[in-house]
């Protein structure tokens, strides 16, 4: 997570677009939106859930590797230190 600001605009734009294009598809569950990210918990405005699509995609590969058991592929990014 070290992209600037403007890159970050535009990535959310982006975003926005997939996010809503992904809700309409019926891809995402219905999460709340808690004011930080589900993947990195970083804070976030109102109503988002993810803070960038490389966020959205970690998660939902977590959420499908979770699906098939296979979870322990796949690390978070130890914070454990
Ligand atoms: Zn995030």
């Amino acid at each position: 997570m070290s992209m600037d600001i403007c890159d970050m605009a535009a990535e959310r734009e982006q975003f926005d677009r997939s996010m809503a294009l992904r809700q309409h598809a019926g891809h995402l569950p219905d999460m709340p939106a808690t004011g930080a990210c589900h993947w990195c918990d970083a804070l976030l405005p109102a109503g988002a859930r993810f803070c960038d699509r490389d966020c959205m995609q970690d998660w939902e590969r977590e959420q499908d590797a979770r699906r098939r058991g296979g979870l322990r592929a796949l690390s978070k990014g130890s914070t454990d230190a």
